[in-house]
């Protein structure tokens, strides 16, 4: 018999959706010109950009201009950071926060060796910022602010709303506007995105995490915002990202978005009973656990849950022996101790022992009881290993 699967680890990447496959195929074998070519191969794979282009705009309120295709989340987070300070071009002021994906945080830990000042914001206990505190950080100097809509390993949300009003204020008696820019990479497809309400000058999304293949993003940008470029080349995605656009790709964005922002209510009511099911399992059957981030105030897919006396590491693995896939918090950190339940005050033996549950709309409720009949013996197993735990007993 084949061993039983099951993924859980739907914030690190998706499983491609079969309808976004079947929407990319022409533009594989059909219409695979260059969307820059004068012939009209050409012109059919601009026409189909053009319409992917207007239908990823119109899902977050935005017009077809403001919208720059790039290869994922990282890049449109790149390209927002450092496009808006060499814009700037002088040494300007810049407030983040300190549970950024490493996209962010490393973007702007660069800006610092390029002589920027950067101020990364504390969060509270749930992995959330205080608009107050963000008002007190704003300088004569600052520029950018770029603060994360949720967080991708403990799933908290962010007061963008606040942060949007906030701005609108200090903007109406600046000459330098602050621009505000959102890393929408794990809200996309999962909340309503609406770029003016509240109100962002640029945000990025990545295909991957709802359902189109890895390598292809999006980055809005505002009208009137001037961002200048970090990579150089033709002028395809308005001479803003140089490179022949990936149609296929991009198709296949704009279907996997089209489908998320459709099934938006049911996905999410959907993955919010499963989280809930787990979570309620844990807590039944095993003691000294954490659960991270305030359920009412997380995307609904994200379950962050630090065992006591154990490795997450170690506990990924035993799952993993069983088919489990979860994830220690993100991918792209993977051994790495966490940075994000650092910022929220976490004890840090706690945090070693974390696990991230990430759901989609396709996991079943019988996953999460196949999950629930393994964990508790694999938390167990590795607590009879702790001499901490032995003694507590
Ligand atoms: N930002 C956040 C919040 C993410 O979770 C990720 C990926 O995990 C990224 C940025 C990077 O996106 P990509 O993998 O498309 O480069």
């Amino acid at each position: 018999m084949e061993k039983k699967k099951v993924y859980l680890d739907n914030s690190a990447t998706t499983a491609v959706l079969p309808e976004v496959v079947e929407a990319m195929k022409p533009y594989f074998y059909d219409i695979y010109g260059n969307a820059s070519s004068f012939h009209s191969f050409g012109r059919d794979a601009k026409k189909a950009l053009d319409a992917a282009r207007a239908k990823v705009a119109s899902i977050i309120n935005a017009s077809s201009d403001e919208i720059i295709f790039t290869c994922g989340g990282t890049e449109s987070d790149n390209m927002a950071i450092f496009g808006i300070l060499k814009a700037y071009g002088k040494k300007g002021h810049v407030i983040t926060t300190k549970i950024e994906h490493h996209a962010v945080l490393y973007s702007c830990r660069e800006l610092e060796k390029q002589g920027h000042e950067v101020t990364y914001l504390e969060v509270d206990k749930n992995g959330v910022i205080s608009p107050e505190d963000f008002k007190k950080a704003v300088k004569d100097n600052t520029l950018l602010v770029t603060i994360m809509h949720a967080n991708n390993e403990v799933g908290s949300i962010q007061p963008i709303a606040e942060i949007s009003a906030i701005l609108k204020e200090i903007n109406s008696s600046r000459k330098d506007k602050v621009y505000f820019h959102t890393d929408a990479v794990q809200t996309a497809g999962k909340i309503k995105l609406d770029v003016k309400k509240p109100g962002v000058d640029l945000l990025a999304i990545s295909g991957h995490k709802f359902g189109a293949p890895k390598g292809v993003g999006a980055l809005y940008v505002k009208k009137g915002t001037n961002i200048e470029n970090i990579v150089f080349g033709g002028n395809q995605e308005n001479s803003k990202r140089p490179g022949t656009e990936n149609i296929p790709y991009i198709i296949g964005m704009a279907k996997a978005l089209e489908i998320a922002d459709a099934e938006l209510a049911n996905h999410n009511k959907h993955v919010l009973a499963l989280r809930e099911k787990l979570k309620k399992g844990i807590l039944a059957q095993i003691p000294e656990i954490i659960i991270n981030a305030s359920a009412d105030n997380a995307v609904a897919n994200i379950l962050s849950v630090s065992f006591h006396y154990i490795e997450g590491e170690a506990l990924l693995l035993k799952l993993d022996m069983h088919g489990i896939a979860a994830s220690s918090g993100s991918a792209c950190a993977t051994g790495e101790p966490s940075h994000v339940l650092a910022a929220m005050g976490a004890d840090p033996i706690a945090a070693q022992g974390t696990v991230r549950f990430s759901f989609s709309f396709q996991n079943t409720f019988e996953e999460v009881d196949f999950v629930l009949s393994v964990l508790p013996k694999a938390v167990e197993s590795l607590r009879a290993m702790s001499p901490v735990w032995q003694n507590k007993k």
